[in-house]
């Protein structure tokens, strides 16, 4: 999966974002744990919000989250035939929910 594609040109075009909870079900396979649950914190802006509240960019390869409050990536996820690729570079933290 790429690393070097538009995560610094991000500004604020977000118009063709989905909900975070577009992301929920790819995320979620990847970390094994309801994803929409999962609090992220933005490393950028440090903003905090479920992941159901991220902005969600499904149209591939794979799927990227954007902060809501500064549109950073805080994280992604594809699935190849390799495996799943999972990156959380752009994000301080996750929080997975207990069980
Ligand atoms: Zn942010």
């Amino acid at each position: 999966m790429s690393s070097d594609d538009d995560t610094e040109t991000a500004a604020t075009d977000m118009s063709d974002a989905l909900d975070g909870s577009a992301a929920a079900g790819a995320f979620g396979v990847a970390l094994g744990t309801d994803a929409s649950m999962i609090d992220i914190v933005c490393d950028h802006c440090g903003h905090t919000a479920p992941l159901a509240e991220a902005r969600a960019y499904v149209q591939g390869p794979g799927t990227t989250l954007r902060c809501a409050g500064c549109a950073r990536v805080v994280g992604r996820v594809a699935t190849t035939p390799a495996g799943t690729w999972l990156s959380l570079a752009g994000s301080r933290s996750w929080r997975l929910p207990a069980r």
